[in-house]
């Protein structure tokens, strides 16, 4: 089966993505992209994450031919697609409609440097895309031009991307999006939150450059 590691993967935290409520029902997509080959593995799009395999997972190009598999890709291919495209260094992109992501992105308000752990979108600022239809060239094009040098971005109305150097990367980030916009909701409904000012957030970049074991590949947490 081509790409079967990657296909492996997708179905491996499709379920994990479902179990921790990032995503209800069949909402959210993730895709894991090939360098090599230029290809991406993406999930099939309407499929239960817990009944979703390997063979269902779709194998496309970035223009979105399918090379292998027999479902239908995501109907968001077009913006997993977009990321590959513009951000070289990228290995895997995770969409989600998870809960307090989806609230900001429902005021049309970033998410903001509440807690320091943000710093992993490389951004001290969470932008929010305008709307548009799910499965839009609109909707791509608006979300990597809003999302800029971040690797997190939310969709008006709509939900959370995330993208990384391989999926735990971008999954993580995923997570650490929710707990961040859950915070902020939190923070907002009993007062006014002391948000780090830009000074304190490149303190954080700075920190995380030499954060772990040395020598260890950093996770993306
Ligand atoms: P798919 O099931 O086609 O991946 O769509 C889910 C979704 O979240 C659309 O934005
Ligand atoms: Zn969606």
């Amino acid at each position: 089966m081509l790409m079967q590691k990657e296909r492996e993967q997708v179905v491996e935290y499709g379920k994990m993505m479902s179990a921790a409520r990032l995503s209800t029902g069949t909402s959210g997509n993730i895709s894991v992209y090939n360098a090599e080959l230029g290809y991406m593995a993406i999930s099939p799009s309407g499929l239960d994450y817990f009944s979703t395999t390997p063979e269902d997972v779709v194998v496309t190009d970035l223009n979105g031919n399918i090379v292998d598999g027999t479902r239908k890709p995501s109907s968001e291919w077009g913006l997993h697609t977009i990321f590959y495209k513009n951000k070289p260094d990228i290995g895997a992109v995770v969409h989600t409609h998870s809960m307090y992501c989806t609230v900001f992105a429902s005021l049309g308000q970033p998410v903001k440097a509440i807690h320091y752990v943000i710093g992993d979108t490389g951004v001290a600022e969470v932008p929010c895309a305008p709307y548009y239809p799910f499965g839009t060239e609109e909707l791509a094009k608006a979300a990597i031009e809003t999302c800029g040098e971040s690797k997190a971005v939310l969709l008006g109305n709509h939900g959370l991307v995330t993208c990384g150097k391989n999926l735990k990367s971008a999954y993580g980030l995923a997570c650490n999006m929710e707990y961040i916009a859950e915070l902020q909701y939190r923070a907002m409904c009993i007062g006014q939150p002391n948000y780090l000012s830009k000074e304190q957030m490149d303190d954080v970049m700075e920190r995380f450059k030499s954060y772990g074991q040395p020598g260890a590949k950093k996770s993306g947490y």
